[in-house]
């Protein structure tokens, strides 16, 4: 179910919490608000929250604060916010094209989270560590790549992620919510997007 962290304690790098912030274009005072509410950041200038790109943060505080978005302001900012994570978040080299930029989002995902104070993603031995759910990656065709996303974060968030990974090598690439699968606005557990290009 999206908003609802899959395990307690697990936490969020500061640079990747930023894009809540980035996601709006304007009236950065509406997201910052809501974080300094849940206990995210600190009060900069121009009311705009201050954050640490280097301190890590806890995952059920950006979720509700993503929630608190998706209610009080609208879906469509969850999607601005997924748009700007791959500006925001770290990403491993290896991608080159579309197949490989969607294959790095599960990776970067990991990379960007830690528990129990260790990152789900070990650079050096390439292990990567559960608890926070994927983001699946499947190539029925050459031109066609399917996402299966199981993780507590909203549906519109991802789609936003997806477009944005695929766009950078294909600017013409569709991104469909596969609505014959499960969703998170219903619900389920994940949600299922279609690249084609
Ligand atoms: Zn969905």
């Amino acid at each position: 179910m999206q908003f609802k962290p899959f395990e307690a304690g697990v936490e969020v790098n500061g640079q990747t919490v930023y894009a809540i912030v980035d996601g709006f274009k304007m009236f950065k005072r509406i997201p910052s608000q809501i974080l300094l509410a849940e206990g995210i950041g600190q009060l900069g200038a121009n009311d705009v929250v201050q954050i640490d790109p280097l301190a890590w943060y806890s995952q059920a505080a950006w979720l509700r604060a993503f929630e608190r978005i998706a209610k009080e302001v609208g879906t469509i900012h969850l999607y601005a916010i997924g748009a700007k994570i791959p500006e925001n978040a770290k990403f491993p080299p290896s991608v080159t094209d579309v197949a490989t930029a969607i294959q790095a989002i599960d990776v970067a995902y990991h990379m960007n989270h830690r528990a129990g104070g260790r990152v789900l993603f070990d650079a050096v031995t390439g292990r990567m560590y559960e608890g926070i759910g994927h983001y699946g990656f499947a190539q029925p065709g050459p031109r066609h790549i399917v996402s299966r996303c199981e993780n507590p974060y909203p549906c519109d968030f991802d789609r936003g992620i997806i477009t944005t990974m695929a766009r950078r090598f294909e600017k013409t690439a569709l991104i469909e919510h596969d609505d014959s699968q499960p969703c998170r606005q219903r619900g389920d557990d994940s949600c299922t997007y279609s690249v084609t290009w």
